[in-house]
């Protein structure tokens, strides 16, 4: 059974409802209205060490990748960004890797602005981290992954695959952040981005675990097909390139993905002048039996493989 399939069978159904939940499990965030003007919306993720990070990596870079991944998809709902919740797993009380970590934490949550609400201290075998998050979102505005339409442009923040192109290099030597390494360590959290898609963009996610998986999910959500114009996606690597399958399939981008109405591709290349990587990869086509169809020089590139990441 897959990651999905087993959320889907265990946590999906049979828990009570409340009458202010506006979204639940299924989109970046849930979204729960305050008051007549304001939305919550929260996430919470977990990193694992050896799974999502070296374990030898230095700890200061640790805590800034781990809050820069959670508060991402806060930004993925177009959400100002307010405060996190912490719950630390240690296998001991190192104090010099402590105060790096806490230095790393700070400057990041600085960095998005988001206080530390709390959290939880525990000893255990490994490393666990997980960081929830909470922002707010004006009334009924939360960008989510249901509302793409068809006709819609897809679009994608910034370059695809840095992360997937610098993980030889991270697992080799963890502590050097040159080059890729970059990306992969300090993700940059698209809030401004995310907020100037309030009203504009129909549907929006994060790519936190490839481009071609997650963008699947976003077509199952809005009951669409999406076609990827191979040549338009922005990436490091030729396209069909074994680098470039690496990319488009790779995780850990944190990118935005999504779609807006063909009307405003002219509003959208206007952002430019402040999102200077924003790029239009294709099309939001009516549902087909294949949720995502990726072309190159007019002909259909056949998909198979894992499309992204999984733990299951
Ligand atoms: P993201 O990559 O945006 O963090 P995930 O792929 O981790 O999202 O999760 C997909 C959806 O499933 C999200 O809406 C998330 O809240 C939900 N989800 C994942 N695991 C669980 C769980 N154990 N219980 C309830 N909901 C879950
Ligand atoms: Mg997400």
């Amino acid at each position: 059974m897959n990651e999905f399939a087993l959320i889907q069978r265990y946590f999906q159904q049979g828990f009570p409802q409340q009458a202010n939940t506006h979204l639940a499990i299924g989109d970046d965030c849930s979204v729960v209205r305050q008051n007549h003007s304001l939305d919550l919306v929260q996430s919470i993720d977990t990193q694992v060490a050896g799974i999502h990070f070296p374990a030898q990596a230095p700890a200061d870079l640790i805590a800034e990748r781990a809050l820069r991944c959670a508060a991402s998809d806060l930004a993925a709902m177009g959400a100002t960004p307010y405060g996190f919740h912490l719950a630390i797993t240690l296998p001991e009380a190192n104090e010099a890797w402590l105060e790096r970590f806490s230095e790393g934490l700070k400057a990041a949550a600085n960095e998005l602005e988001m206080q530390l609400l709390g959290g939880d201290t525990t000893r255990g075998n490994q490393l666990v981290i997980s960081i929830a998050v909470q922002g707010t979102v004006p009334k009924n505005q939360a960008l989510t992954r249901s509302g793409a339409q068809v006709g819609d442009e897809v679009w994608v923040s910034d370059t695809i695959g840095r992360a997937a192109l610098a993980l030889p290099q991270v697992l080799d030597n963890p502590a050097d952040i040159s080059g890729l390494a970059r990306s992969y360590y300090f993700p940059q959290v698209h809030f401004l981005l995310g907020q100037a898609l309030l009203n504009q963009a129909t549907a929006c996610m994060d790519i936190s675990d490839g481009l071609l998986q997650d963008a699947i999910h976003l077509a199952r959500a809005s009951n669409v097909s999406l076609q990827f114009n191979a040549d338009a996606i922005p990436t490091l690597a030729e396209p069909l390139s074994p680098n470039w399958m690496q990319s488009i399939t790779g995780g850990d981008d944190y990118q935005l993905l999504f779609t807006a109405p063909k009307q405003l591709h002219y509003e959208l290349m206007n952002l430019t002048d402040k999102f200077s990587g924003l790029c239009c990869i294709g099309e939001v086509i009516a549902a087909t039996d294949k949720p995502l169809i990726l072309q190159h020089q007019g002909k259909e590139i056949e998909l198979s493989g894992p499309l992204g990441f999984q733990h299951f």
